[in-house]
């Protein structure tokens, strides 16, 4: 079985690590790789932090326009390969082919807003700030950064990092999520091929030694984390307390209001795919349902129609809508969820339970499930359940929607589906989250916005993507200057 190596200072290099954990395809059970894990993993985190340093000390001097020729290099051979990536994830997370297609793109144009940091890396001055005097503000690199990503998106979630931190001349590690190692260890080898100083960029594995080298590596300068809520606030704490920028988005909960004016048919089918799109795995999928008003059982009844329709299976195959979720373990706790949802009251639409896909009966497949009144207070609401269930609730009017919204633990993304624009203006004015969708159920920000989670789904200050990408990689330093011309001096 193959065990699969780092990609450290530009040698494929085994880990020092003996122990593994398997890389299982989550529609099959297939192992597909060993991946390494555990307490050595430490050891080569220290490797890759060191080799980094030598190679940023290189590249921090090369000119940013040459810089980024790196990256549409690097642009141009993901396009390439852009099918045998898309198999990767598929095998190793789950999602379908076409989802796979759209994260690699989604990673791509992180890479085409990097290449603008030959103009968005500049800084500011201003001539003759008091008589005589100049100041300026230049941006420089922080020196060696890391980025510790979740399972959903193998390939996507390193590019809201990566990209920006080596244009603005820094060195990176990328340790990916042990479950879905596979499209990295594709994008290393593209990385392999790029004209940089060995070391620049580097791959570790591992899960929480591997994180904890990197929290307490004293040469590294920045962390970027993506995954669940707890492990984002351990990684903030830590990461910060031990002197570092960090920046980690956590998970999700997201509401979507239906207001009565709302088009029902668009809007049905819109959220049926922000639910059960890569099988609800996504941090920004619509979970929880708020009809206002007297639209209730129209909505429902055309959500059932669209959902019912929806069809799961492997995600390589041909029309498929839905692949399983990520693990065993992942299953039964979604599983769990619903049952309890409906010992708690709720009532049972449709039950996604006993998926049985032929030719795949080992897989984590779970159908769409739609429950009804579910109970506010409990835990199938407050929790993220990260699989293809969608919560339906009822409310009176817009307010009292808003309030439930306003309510959660969590802000990383609030939807509405409206015709009026002053309903509109007043959902964007005052919900609690950092992407709000108006009559769009993905409210993901392309890469030229920063993608804004708030309260339990952020913590940190600069987001991840586009300008905020530039500064969270570059420090300011202020300069002010006098220059007397002592020549023009009688003596
Ligand atoms: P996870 O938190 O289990 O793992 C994320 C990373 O942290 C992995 O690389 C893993 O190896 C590491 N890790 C896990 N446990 C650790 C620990 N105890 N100490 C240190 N490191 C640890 O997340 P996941 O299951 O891979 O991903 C799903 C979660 O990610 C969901 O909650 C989802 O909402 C969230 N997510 C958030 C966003 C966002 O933009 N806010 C985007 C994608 C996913």
């Amino acid at each position: 079985m193959n065990i699969l190596k780092n990609y450290i200072d530009g040698v494929w290099t085994a880990s020092a690590s003996k122990e593994t954990v398997d890389v299982v395809n989550p529609a099959t059970q297939e192992v597909m790789a060993k991946v390494p894990f555990g307490s050595g993993t430490s050891v080569d985190v220290d490797l890759a932090v060191q080799a980094a340093f030598k190679a940023f000390k290189e590249w921090s001097k090369v000119p940013v326009l040459k810089r980024v020729q790196v990256l549409y290099k690097l642009k141009s051979l993901m396009e390439e390969n852009m099918e045998s990536l898309a198999e990767t994830i598929t095998m190793e997370s789950g999602k379908t082919y076409g989802e796979s297609v759209g994260e690699i793109q989604r990673a791509i144009e992180n890479i085409e807003v990097a290449c603008g940091t030959p103009m968005l890396i500049a800084g500011d001055v201003i001539e003759d700030i008091a008589t005589g005097i100049d100041e300026m503000m230049i941006r420089q690199p922080l020196g060696v950064a890391a980025c510790i990503t979740p399972f959903n998106f193998p390939s996507m979630i390193v590019f809201w990092f990566l990209p920006y931190a080596i244009a603005t001349g820094n060195a990176f590690v990328v340790k990916p999520s042990e479950k879905v190692p596979l499209t990295m260890m594709k994008i290393f080898e593209m990385i392999d091929q790029l004209d940089i100083p060995k070391g620049l960029v580097s791959l570790v594995h591992g899960g929480k030694d591997s994180v904890d080298a990197i929290l307490e590596h004293p040469t590294i300068k920045a962390i970027s984390f993506v995954g669940s809520t707890p492990v984002a606030r351990y990684i903030y704490s830590k990461g910060t307390a031990n002197g570092k920028r960090v920046q980690a988005q956590g998970g999700a909960k997201n509401p979507v209001v239906i207001l009565p004016d709302a088009d029902i048919e668009m809007s049905s089918k819109i959220i049926a795919d922000s639910v059960y799109g890569c099988a609800g795995q996504r941090c920004l999928a619509a979970s929880t349902i708020i009809t206002v008003d007297d639209q209730k059982k129209q909505i429902k009844e055309a959500l059932y129609e669209t959902v019912k329709s929806r069809t799961t299976g492997y995600g390589l195959d041909k029309d498929i809508n839905m692949g399983p979720v990520i693990t065993p373990q992942s299953k039964e706790r979604i599983t769990g969820l619903i049952q309890k949802g409906i010992d708690e009251g709720a009532n049972l639409l449709l039950d996604g339970r006993n998926a049985h896909i032929s030719g795949y009966e080992r897989g984590n497949f779970l159908t769409p499930t739609i429950l009804e009144n579910v109970a506010l207070d409990k835990e199938l609401i407050k929790t993220e359940i990260f699989g293809p269930v969608m919560s339906l609730i009822a409310m009176k009017n817009i307010d009292e929607a808003l309030k439930f919204v306003n309510g959660g633990d969590y802000g990383n993304m609030a939807c509405i589906f409206t015709g009026s624009g002053a309903n509109a203006r007043k959902f964007r004015n005052e919900a609690d989250a950092g992407n709000i969708g108006i009559n769009i159920g993905v409210a993901a920000p392309m890469a030229q916005f920063p993608f804004s989670g708030w309260k339990d789904s952020f913590f940190g200050d600069l987001h991840g993507q586009g300008k905020h990408a530039i500064e969270f990689f570059t420090q300011t330093k202020v300069i002010i200057e006098r220059w007397p011309n002592i020549w023009s001096r009688k003596f």
